[in-house]
Order: C-alpha cells, then structure tokens, then sequence
C-alpha cells in the first residue's frame, strides 16, 4: 500500500513540479525526472540580486501515515515552505489518533475534553457535514476503525455482531460538542472520533494561509496525492494535477488543470486488505459498519477550501453517485466520480479542463 501511494506521489510531483510543459508519454522517463526533481531541492539564488519569483523551494515529509510535498515559490519560497513543514508537523502531533499525547487521542481516552483552536474548528464543521450528509459523513466512526484493524495494520474481519454492538456506539447524535466551551463529550461509553476524513485537507488550506502570509504567490502541496495549489505556476500557465487510475496499477485515468484550488480523492485504493479473496478498505459505512459497497473507486473533489473538498470526498464516496453527486452539486464544487466499472463522471464546470489519459475508462456524458 505505501508503495502505491509513493508511485502516484512521485507522478503528481512530476505533473505537478515542472514549469516547463512536458508531454506525458513515457511513464518510466517520467519517473525518473520525477525523482530527480524531488532530490534537488532547488534553492537557486538569482545571481543580479533580483528577485526570481520562478526560484522553487520544496521539501518532502512523511506525517499523517503518508508522504507529502510542499513547494513554493519565489523570493519568500524557502520560509513558507519552512513553517508549511513545521504546521504539518504540529497538525500531525495534534489530530493523530495513533499518537498517544495528541489531543484527539487524549480526548478518545479519556471519553472527552477541552479542544484547541484547530481541532474545535475541525469537529464543529464536521458535525455539520455529518448532519447535512444525512450521517455518511461521520467522526464517530473511529471504534469501528478500530475493529477492522485500520488504525494498527492488524486487519481483521469482524463478525456482524461485532459491527451491529459497535454501531452503538458511533452515532453522531451522541457526540455533545459545546461551541462557547469547546469542549466535547460522548453520551456512550467506549465512544471516539476520528478526524482522519477531513485532516489532510485542513492541512493543506493552513498551507495556503501561510504561503500567503509569506508573501507566496504560487505554491501548491501535495499531501499523498491530494493536491492544493495556490495561484498558478510561475509561467501563468494551470497546474496539472493527476488523477489516480486503477487498482495496482501506476497509470493515471486523467489530468486536471486547476488553479488555487484542492483537488481531494477518496478511494478504495488507497487503504485496503485482502482476505478470502475479499478486499476491505478504509471508507466505512455508518449504517453497516462495513466498507461502503457504493460502486464507486474514487471520488476527487475540487474547490477553494481544502477541508470541505476533504470532507466532501470522503462523504461522497459512502453516498455512492448519485446521492453523492446530487450533494456536491447543493455543495457548489466540482467533482470527478470515478465507478468500479470504470466510468468517469465529471461536473460540468471542469469538464473542459479535464482530459482522460486511460482508454479502459469512459467519460460520461
Ligand atoms: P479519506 O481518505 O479522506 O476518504 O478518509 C478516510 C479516513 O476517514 C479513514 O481512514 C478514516 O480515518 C475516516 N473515515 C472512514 N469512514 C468514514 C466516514 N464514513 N466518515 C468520516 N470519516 C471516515
Ligand atoms: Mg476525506
């Protein structure tokens, strides 16, 4: 699985880092190019003492159980990308629910508690999608996690009893969050959240306050795939982001140019295990309790706000596509759905900056 993600990190890098246009043909070339450009980590100085505002500054991390790229730039670029680094870093130590002195992971053991800034936010707009997503969306989900072995790697099939007993216990209902306070509580023992769904992508839009902030025009970041650019490149030209094809395969299915906006994925793909010839992945529904069963592959959101594209993949995806794609619409943001069957459907507002790459998939009219 953390080869798979590596691979389509290392594509997005390509498509994504280069301001020279480059024709995407040969995937072995590329991917070599790639990996150049991710070890330079450039850092030109203009040798006049102008300013350069093409000078990249980029550097890779591994945080929230993935490899992630942050690059931006001209003359403030290396100090955005420094403290893009460091908020990463600090996100990671507060919303983690593996790390034992996060907040959330606080908040889990001890049935409840008094959030921060960054975690109130968080919660309090996700009781809101899960409320509006008629409870696909769900924060209370982590006990069910837990069983299936998600949150260590010791992946096991529960029984439905199993399931039906923990469903008990993430009901969204039951989650009492105090705005004024900022304290949360569960009204059931055993109770805990997850804000795996919705962390990345308030991760990234941080990003963008902080290249801007800095002074940062252009700059993007790519968080395991999930991508959110500030601006457009230096050259004025749209950042090309690539969306991830089919299962074990290190092809992409299409690329979107896109500028100052998140493009988020959720897929099956992305965590999942096998047993008896069964594939178990990580987006669960909370009416079951089992992976959702929504033939859809993958769900790519695209908006200005990295957290409501987040958000709204991961809601999607349980929704299925018609549901899900009658609520991204009501939700204003664009969305490329992706079946198990291979077909791509896609919002009108980026049809025309969408192009598919792979034969095997078909677009939808
Ligand atoms: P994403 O890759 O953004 O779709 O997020 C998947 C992650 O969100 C999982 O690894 C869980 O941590 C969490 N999750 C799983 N199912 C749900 C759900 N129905 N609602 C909210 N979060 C979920
Ligand atoms: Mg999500």
């Amino acid at each position: 699985m953390k080869k798979k993600i590596l691979v389509l990190f290392l594509l997005s890098t390509m498509i994504l880092g280069g301001c020279s246009t480059q024709k995407i043909t040969d995937s072995s070339s590329q991917k070599e190019e790639a990996q150049e450009a991710k070890n330079q980590d450039i850092s030109e100085e203009s040798t006049d003492g102008e300013v350069d505002e093409s000078q990249e500054a980029s550097k890779d991390v591994f945080a929230m159980d993935t490899y992630m790229t942050v690059t931006a730039y001209g003359s403030h670029g290396e100090e955005a990308v420094e403290k893009a680094v460091t908020e990463i870093e600090r996100l990671d130590g507060l919303l983690s629910t593996g790390e034992e002195s996060s907040e959330i992971a606080q908040v889990n053991a001890n049935g409840g508690g008094t959030l921060g800034k960054d975690a109130s936010y968080l919660v309090e707009r996700a009781l809101e999608f899960g409320k509006s997503t008629g409870g696909a969306f769900d924060i209370a989900i982590y006990p069910i996690m837990k069983e299936w072995g998600f949150t260590t790697g010791d992946f096991k099939v529960p029984s439905k009893e199993t399931l039906d007993g923990l469903l008990e216990k993430t009901k969204l209902s039951d989650v009492v969050f105090d705005k004024e306070t900022s304290t949360i509580s569960f009204k059931t023992d055993g109770m805990a959240i997850d804000l795996g769904g919705i962390a990345k992508g308030y991760t990234s839009t941080r990003i963008m306050d902080i290249y801007r902030e800095c002074g940062v025009k252009s700059g993007l970041v790519n968080l395991g795939g999930n991508v959110q650019a500030l601006g457009t490149k230096t050259d004025g030209s749209k950042w090309r982001v690539a969306i991830q094809g089919v299962e074990d395969d290190d092809s992409y299915l299409g690329v979107l140019s896109i500028s100052d906006k998140a493009v988020i994925t959720s897929g099956g793909y992305e965590r999942y295990f096998e047993q008896d010839g069964v594939t178990y992945h990580h987006i669960i529904d909370p009416t079951t309790g089992y992976p959702a069963d929504s033939g859809l592959m993958s769900v790519s959101i695209i908006s200005k706000d990295g957290f409501l594209s987040d958000a709204l993949s991961t809601a999607c995806f349980v929704m299925g596509l018609e549901n899900g794609m009658k609520y991204a619409r009501e939700q204003n943001v664009e969305a490329i759905f992706v079946t198990t069957d291979q077909k791509v459907y896609v919002t009108k507002g980026i049809r025309k900056n969408f192009r598919i790459q792979v034969d095997a998939y078909e677009l939808e009219k």
